[in-house]
C-alpha cells in the first residue's frame, strides 16, 4: 500500500501513481490536531486499520494526485535518524577518513520534513553552497531497542524517496541539515511488502534534468539490517521513525529556479523545486567554504 498526506493534514492511500483516495474521514482523523501525529498512529496500528482501509477504498472517491499538494507523509516522527558516508564513492569525494559503520549516526529535526509538492527553501547564506543527498528513506513499523540484525525485517514498515539537503561547511552537522524543508520525503511511503527486495534498489537524482547521482542500495557500506541494529541499539526505535540511508558520490550545489528530481525503484518520484529564502541568516555561515569535492567517474 501507498501512504500520504496531501492538502491541510490529510490522509491518502495512491491507488495507481496517478490517483489518491482520502482516508482521513476513516481514520477520523483532526486534521486541525497539533501535533500532527495521526500518520504517527497509523502507521503504530496498522496491521489493524489496513482490512479496513482495504474495504473501504473501492467505494470512496480517486482524487488526481495533480490536483493535490503532496505533503510529507510522516510530519512528526519521534526522530529523523541519518547516516552520513555510507557509500564509498561519495566518501570518496569529500575525502571522508571515516565511513558510517564506525561512525555513527547523527539527527535530523522534524521541522526539516517537507513533502513531494512543496519547495527547498534555500536560507539567506551566499557565503554557501546548498548541496542535494539522494537517499532511500526507512520508515520504522514495530519500535523495539536492541534489535538484532537477523530480525530487521519485522521492524521496516516500509520505504520512501528522500532528499538530505545540506550547508556544506565543517560547522555543526546537524547545524548545517536542520533548516525546514532540508528533508524532502515521498511522494508516499511504500509499505515493505510491496518492495521485493530493498537491498537492490535503484536510484537516481537529477538537477534540471542533468543526471548527478545513480546508486543501488546493494553498495551501502552499513546495510539495512546494521542500520536498524546500530539505531536500535543507541535507542528506542518507535512507530513512524525515519532512517535516511545515506548518498552516494554526485552531490552537488542546487540554486533558486532549480528541479531536483529523485526516483527510486519502485517507490515513485518525487520532482522539487528550488526558491531563494530570505530567513536562516546565521554568523555561522558568514565565513565562505567551498567544499573540495573530487569528481567520481
Ligand atoms: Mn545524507
Amino acid at each position: 500500500m501507498k501512504i500520504t498526506r496531501f492538502n491541510d493534514n490529510r490522509i491518502a492511500v495512491v491507488v495507481d501513481d496517478e490517483h489518491l483516495v482520502d482516508i482521513t474521514e476513516l481514520l477520523g482523523v483532526d486534521t486541525a490536531e497539533w501535533p500532527p501525529v495521526a500518520p504517527t498512529r497509523l502507521v503504530a496500528d496498522f496491521d489493524a486499520w489496513r482490512p479496513r482501509i482495504e474495504a473501504a477504498l473501492p467505494g470512496l472517491p480517486r482524487i488526481p494526485v495533480r490536483d493535490v499538494t503532496l505533503r510529507t507523509p510522516i510530519p512528526w516522527p519521534n526522530k529523523v535518524i541519518a547516516y552520513p558516508v555510507n557509500y564509498h564513492d561519495h566518501g570518496r569525494e569529500m575525502q571522508a577518513g571515516y565511513r558510517a559503520d564506525h561512525q555513527g549516526f547523527f539527527l535530523k529535526p522534524n521541522s526539516s520534513l517537507s513533502g513531494a509538492g512543496e519547495p527547498v527553501v534555500l536560507p539567506n547564506v551566499p557565503q554557501r553552497e546548498v548541496h542535494h543527498e539522494a537517499e532511500l528513506g526507512i520508515v520504522i513499523g514495530k519500535g523495539g531497542r536492541g534489535i538484532r540484525r537477523e530480525d530487521w525485517r519485522e521492524h521496516v514498515f516500509g520505504y520512501a524517496c528522500l532528499m538530505d539537503m545540506v550547508v556544506r561547511g565543517r560547522e555543526e552537522r546537524v547545524f548545517r541539515k536542520a533548516y525546514d524543508t532540508f528533508c524532502p520525503v515521498g511522494p508516499w511511503i511504500v509499505t515493505a511488502d510491496e518492495v521485493a527486495d530493498p537491498t537492490q534498489l535503484e536510484m537516481k537524482l537529477w538537477v534540471n534534468g542533468e543526471l548527478r547521482q545513480h546508486a543501488n542500495t546493494r553498495d551501502l557500506v552499513l546495510d539495512i539490517p546494521g542500520m536498524v541494529e546500530m539505531a536500535s541499539a543507541v535507542m528506542t526505535l518507535y512507530p513512524g521513525d525515519i532512517i535516511a540511508t545515506g548518498t552516494p558520490a554526485g552531490v552537488g550545489q542546487i540554486r533558486a529556479g532549480d528541479q531536483v528530481r529523485i526516483t527510486i525503484d519502485g517507490l515513485g518520484e518525487m520532482n522539487v523545486k528550488v526558491v531563494q529564502g530570505t530567513e536562516g541568516a546565521t554568523p555561522v555561515f558568514d565565513k565562505p567554504y567551498t567544499p573540495d569535492i573530487i569528481k567520481q567517474k
